[in-house]
């Protein structure tokens, strides 16, 4: 039998050329593993890819800010590009009127005019206790009971119920309360949208980490796009001895137990004949009319274009279907439960196949914790041991 697509005795096939799949190639290729990489798009570094124009870099599926308290994933990311010290501060608009996200002091003032902490502890308390009088002391069980308990009946009202419907299509009370713990509450003037120690975006963007992980491979990856792995599966299945999986789980197996649940997000891009139009890199619609969450403008996240012109982008939540590209896994009980099942399938059906990133392990990760996660996976993969340096040594 002749191989049609392992034609170069490839080591592994891996589907998907998103951040889990390019660095797994890349650390294959470190200990002389040849890869070949199918990506049904026409571009890699999956939804983080960046393309370039007037100067401006446009984040083609959204704001990818890079955060992390993980040192070895920031050193490692560091090697393919330079960082900028960008900071996501997000400005909200409900209803014309403007707050900082996430929750901290400069937000307490503008809603309720308190100054310091005690006073605007005070004041959640009061709201929570009023609204969740039957709480008592059992853990929120979704994310308006979350919501509430945090930052109390205003803010939530105002900052957290119409954005999260729109994001999410569902109520906030059949929504995970963890969803709402992404973002920090915090009794001091600070308006870092995230905690983390590392903070930063690559100037000229995302997509040259994965290019130059190709390019440093020494040949020993090859990526198709604009090939789709479920046209051709079982010849893949059957030509490639083990396969690295980043799609959809539930996808991989034909949707044997039923279709997990995801949401999507569709983007509108304008360019604008200004080089400021909205003062901020990231401005929030959080009142549940308007129809997208949030509106960038690029220009903001790097401060390198030229005078003249400005690119936004606005971000349309929307329903997945099987036409649409799946953006975040609704990781609710009831989607939980179905995942284990497509787990066991995996487990037992395919043992040759490593499944990985956000829609292989169907979490809600990011960035950092694809890297890491594609860490885990070398490891056990290679067998190397815990405190190996990725990719501090030469492609072999
Ligand atoms: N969220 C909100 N109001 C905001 C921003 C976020 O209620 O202005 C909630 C919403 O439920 C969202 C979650 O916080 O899904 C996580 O927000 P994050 O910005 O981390 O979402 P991502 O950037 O992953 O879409």
């Amino acid at each position: 039998m002749t191989n049609k697509f392992n034609t170069k005795n490839y080591d592994y096939l891996i589907v998907g050329a998103g951040p889990f799949g390019m660095t797994f190639a890349y650390e294959a290729a470190l200990r002389g593993k040849r890869s070949l990489i199918v990506e049904k798009r026409s571009f890699v570094g999956g939804n983080t890819h960046t393309h370039t124009e007037n100067g401006i870099t446009v984040h083609d599926f959204g704001a990818h800010i890079f955060h992390t308290d993980n040192k070895e994933v920031w050193d490692y990311v560091r090697k393919f590009a330079e960082f900028n010290g960008y900071q996501n501060q997000v400005v909200a608009n409900y209803k014309g009127k403007l707050f900082n996200l996430p929750f901290n002091m400069n937000t307490f003032y503008q809603m309720w005019g308190t100054k310091t902490p005690a006073e605007a502890k005070a004041k959640i308390e009061e709201q929570k206790t009023a609204a969740l009088q039957e709480l008592g002391d059992r853990q929120p069980r979704n994310l308006e009971e979350q919501a509430i308990s945090l930052i109390g009946t205003d803010i939530y009202e105002a900052l957290i119920k119409g954005y999260t419907e729109k994001q999410w299509g569902r109520k906030a009370t059949e929504l995970p309360a963890f969803i709402i713990k992404r973002l920090p509450v915090r009794f001091i003037y600070d308006n870092n949208y995230f905690n983390h120690r590392y903070q930063g975006i690559p100037v000229g963007g995302y997509t040259q980490i994965f290019e130059n992980m190709v390019d440093r491979s020494n040949g020993l990856i090859d990526v198709l796009t604009d090939t789709d792995f479920f046209d051709n599966k079982e010849e893949f299945l059957n030509e490639f001895p083990r396969v690295v999986y980043t799609g959809m789980i539930d996808q991989f197996f034909d949707y044997k137990f039923g279709e997990l649940e995801y949401r999507s997000v569709r983007f509108e891009s304008e360019t604008l004949d200004t080089d400021n139009y909205q003062g901020n890199a990231v401005i929030n619609y959080t009142d549940a009319e308007t129809p997208f969450t949030r509106q960038m403008e690029w220009r903001h996240f790097d401060g390198l274009a030229d005078e003249g012109k400005t690119i936004i982008t606005r971000e349309y939540p929307q329903d997945w279907d099987r036409t649409k590209e799946a953006y975040y896994p609704v990781n609710d009980d009831k989607n939980t439960d179905l995942y284990k099942q497509y787990v066991k399938a995996a487990r037992e059906d395919a043992p040759e196949v490593l499944f990985g990133g956000r829609l292989g392990k169907y979490r809600y990760f990011d960035m950092d914790q694809v890297f890491n996660d594609a860490f885990n996976t070398v490891r056990q993969e290679f067998g190397v041991a815990d405190d190996f340096n990725f990719a501090h040594d030469d492609v072999k």
